[in-house]
């Protein structure tokens, strides 16, 4: 079988614009592009930080008197976190978690395992954090990629049961009742280190920062020249373009795509976003789902959530709770959708239809 791997992680998932917005000049004005160099002059210099961890690059970018003390917490915290979360490090929580099937849970793994259930039973299951064994079956954890057989994705559905799983809120305990149950953070804990980075910057008096950990985006607060920050939402078809650019400040801005890791068989695509209720990587129209949200754990794992539900199940879910998010949308026909409350902060070259609550 012809077996092709294409593309494992883009760095730039989410372009993000920061001071004179380089590309954005370029793209709308046809203008000369000024060096990051030149445009940094003109504002405080920031404290930067690149990270490569939980398997993509990050930037943290923080601005103020402090800036570098929270900046180096912050690289200290996402690595922390990335020592704790990772399903591969056999040091790791959640590795040791997946091996024996009981722990402890530490403050940080009781969190995200909490909001994950939540998010999980809010959704419908479109949320499944026990989703580790078919992400092993697909091998998109060794990058053994492969299309495995229906009957042994049947079986491994089996392992998703989470009335198979005890958990004492109080004392933290967790134990998997069903053998081979293992659970997996990826589809929400960079939201997490991301919110965490923003607490940390708070903390030290930074008040406008940039956080980029791969295809999501924390703002902070607004540009040092007090404009709005720019974010651009790739497009999936082109790594080179971008579906438009949103103005914000105070919000994360998080994607999910199929486009940021899969393999292809035989002419067909994979993708790593699963949908729980067939095995199979989600199917339903979708090709990039992009949440804004002043919580970053929530737009995480509602960027891969909304992504599973197809168009027409993630509008009436946004109607739902339209105060916590807002939504841009992009069909595999080629059809963007934003919705009200970030429609006027978003602009495009593409048509794009406002979804109203
Ligand atoms: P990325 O991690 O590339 O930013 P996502 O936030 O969409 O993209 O998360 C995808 C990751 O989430 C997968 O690599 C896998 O670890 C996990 N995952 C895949 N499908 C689901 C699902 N239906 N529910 C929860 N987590 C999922
Ligand atoms: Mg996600």
């Amino acid at each position: 079988m012809r077996k092709k791997f294409l593309c494992s992680i883009l760095m730039l998932q989410i372009i993000f614009l920061a001071g004179c917005s380089v590309e954005n000049t370029e793209k709308e004005t046809g203008g000369e592009k000024v060096s990051s160099a030149e445009e940094s002059k003109s504002e405080d210099s920031p404290a930067v930080r690149e990270i490569f961890a939980m398997d993509t690059y990050m930037t943290v970018t923080a601005y103020g008197e402090k800036a570098e003390t929270a900046a180096e917490q912050a690289q200290e915290r996402i690595q922390e976190l990335d020592a704790e979360l990772s399903t591969g490090e056999e040091d790791s929580e959640i590795y040791q978690l997946n091996k024996t099937g009981s722990a402890i849970l530490s403050d940080d793994a009781a969190y995200l395992y909490e909001r994950s259930m939540e998010i999980n039973q809010e959704t419908d299951g479109a949320f499944q954090p026990f989703i580790y064994p078919i992400m092993e079956l697909w091998g998109f954890t060794s990058q053994n990629y492969q299309v495995p057989k229906k009957k042994v994705i049947k079986e491994k559905l089996l392992l998703m049961d989470i009335s198979q799983v005890s958990y004492d809120q109080k004392t933290r305990e967790i134990a998997f009742l069903k053998e081979d149950m293992k659970i997996d953070f990826g589809g929400i804990a960079k939201g997490y280190a991301s919110d965490e980075v923003v607490r940390i910057f708070g903390e030290n008096g930074v008040s406008s920062g940039m956080i980029s950990l791969g295809g999501n985006v924390w703002a902070m607060g607004r540009k040092t020249d007090g404009s709005l920050w720019r974010v651009a939402i790739q497009n999936p078809e082109e790594s080179e373009d971008y579906l438009g650019v949103l103005e914000i400040e105070n919000k994360a801005v998080i994607t999910s795509g199929g486009y940021e890791r899969y393999f292809e068989q035989d002419g067909k695509r994979y993708h790593h976003i699963i949908d729980p209720s067939t095995g199979y990587p989600a199917e339903n129209g979708l090709t990039s789902v992009t949440i804004i949200s002043e919580d970053g754990t929530l737009a995480d794992a509602l960027s891969t959530s909304l992504y599973v539900m197809g168009l027409e199940k993630a509008v009436a879910w946004w109607r739902g709770h339209s105060s916590d998010f807002d939504v841009v949308l992009l069909t595999d026909q080629g059809q963007l959708y934003v919705t009200e409350g970030i429609a006027s902060s978003f602009s495009s070259d593409f048509d794009v239809e406002i979804i109203e609550k």
